[in-house]
């Protein structure tokens, strides 16, 4: 809710701002490039707004968190379209990965998107790369096991480093119902397997100690109490 009203003020400031850009450029080139921009931004947190506006993300230590995910047996508009919120939902808090678990869905699902670092545009819709898994299973993963520093929605402003396998092969069912096999490393690998951890009510914090795995939820909890998370 929080959330929504800060966008909506952002909103008001968009128009207020575009008020004073029609007034302050003669030149009317500039003032329709920053328009459009502008029409742009407006577009994309509408879409935002609507979209994410059913879905409440599940924080530690929440113990929904921890319940088994089962396997999606139809695929139909009503998942496809649960599946589009959880994807502007991950994008709202700038993550990477969601589970449908951490919005409180146990289904087998996850919405993936890594975005394309490597593109020279620093457009956010056109660098968007998503990526529906549906029953996602693991086949196969490299006996080498690498580091990486994880976060985690449901971990909000938390970090630590988890070992993993560095390669894996996933098969998955895609949004149009087909059979696909994946072969992912690196980044991508670890958040696949992050994200089907969740599936199975396992989060990243389990693979650490106790006393630092009571230090994260502990933080977590006092930010949910302050009203920071919403
Ligand atoms: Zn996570």
């Amino acid at each position: 809710m929080t959330s929504l009203f800060y966008k909506n003020h952002k909103i008001f400031y968009i128009f207020s701002f575009l008020d004073i850009l029609n007034n302050t450029f003669s030149n009317e080139k500039i003032a329709l490039f920053f328009t459009k921009k502008l029409y742009n931004l407006i577009k994309l947190h509408t879409k935002t707004i609507k979209n994410t506006m059913n879905l409440k993300l599940r924080y530690v230590p929440d113990p929904i968190l921890k319940q088994i995910s089962t396997p999606v047996e139809k695929i139909d508009k009503e998942l496809l379209s649960f599946m589009d919120k959880m994807l502007e939902a991950m994008y709202d808090k700038d993550g990477i990965g969601l589970a449908g678990i951490q919005v409180g869905f146990p289904k087998r699902i996850i919405t993936l998107d890594l975005r394309d670092k490597n593109s020279d545009s620093d457009d956010e819709i056109k660098n968007r790369n998503p990526k529906f898994l549906i029953n996602p299973e693991i086949v196969w993963c490299s006996e080498n096991q690498t580091p990486l520093e994880e976060g985690c929605l449901s971990v909000p402003n938390q970090r630590a480093i988890v070992n993993r396998p560095q390669k894996i092969k996933v098969k998955y069912i895609d949004r149009k119902g087909e059979e696909k096999l994946l072969e992912a490393d690196n980044l991508l690998s670890k958040c696949i397997q992050h994200e089907m951890d969740h599936l199975n009510g396992k989060l990243f914090i389990d693979y650490l100690s106790k006393l630092k795995r009571d230090s994260l939820v502990n933080k977590v909890k006092k930010m949910e109490k302050r009203g920071d998370l919403d």
